[in-house]
């Protein structure tokens, strides 16, 4: 079985369609959802509309919450919380009413294999940043192998229990399509960020993903090219922020 991982896509539909297309010419047959479906980006409804029919698999983000009304804005900055409140204006009552009923991570596809969660298996609104924030989420997630989302860094942490470590993704270019691949060692714990399909913030703009491979026990994890122009172009449009289009140039 092969799966897409997918997560802070934030209503960046040309984002998520250059990740569709370049996931298709790799194949897979799931699609799991990190969560941050929304907020920020000026496409929310259009990319719920893409991405429902792709899967069931789906872990709620923080954003998800505020732009459905679960939780309040006060916890956002001002430009988190003006885009969600012109998100939560827009979205259809149908996809609120999605939104509202997504789960809250850990979520397990592949039975006692793999757990997907927005923040971390210990909380979903929880940070994991660097390898202290990690140690205690590889050792305490139900399952040795965690995808997660939240931080919009993509890249991994591992451990044994004894070793704690950060395998470095080797990516050269910045304007062209790019993988890496993670080889799953037996009797190590992984947490996996597959990065964000449509607000990166390592600095690369390239619209990130991962593709989990449970027979190859392989993760590569891409990175994809797409119209930023008329990405940014549509924020502005809408009337969002101008920081949430200048910031996806520079990729953080
Ligand atoms: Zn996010």
């Amino acid at each position: 079985m092969r799966a897409l991982v997918l997560s802070d896509i934030h209503a960046n539909l040309e984002g998520f369609e250059a990740v569709l297309a370049a996931a298709a010419e790799q194949g897979y047959e799931e699609v799991w959802n990190l969560g941050d479906v929304v907020g920020y980006g000026a496409s929310p409804n259009e990319v719920i509309d893409r991405l429902r029919p792709l899967g069931q698999t789906h872990v709620r983000g923080n954003h998800d919450r505020v732009c459905c009304g679960l939780s309040s804005v006060a916890t956002f900055n001002p430009i988190a919380s003006r885009a969600a409140l012109w998100t939560q204006a827009r979205l259809t009552e149908e996809h609120l009413a999605w939104l509202r009923a997504l789960a809250q991570g850990p979520v397990m596809p592949d039975g006692p294999m793999v757990s997907c969660v927005h923040g971390s298996p210990l909380h979903e609104d929880e940070y994991v940043v660097g390898l202290r924030e990690a140690r205690e989420p590889l050792l305490q997630s139900p399952t040795c192998l965690t995808f997660f989302g939240h931080t919009h860094v993509q890249g991994c942490f591992a451990g044994d229990g004894k070793k704690w470590f950060e395998p470095k993704l080797k990516f050269r270019g910045k304007d062209k399509a790019e993988a890496a691949e993670l080889k799953i060692e037996a009797g190590t714990r992984y947490l996996i960020n597959p990065g964000s399909v449509g607000q990166p913030r390592d600095h690369d703009w390239r619209a990130a993903f991962a593709i989990y491979d449970d027979a190859a026990r392989t993760v590569v994890f891409h990175r994809v090219p797409y119209d930023l122009r008329t990405c940014q172009q549509r924020i502005l449009e809408a009337g969002l922020p101008e920081r949430l289009a200048s910031r996806l140039k520079e990729g953080r």
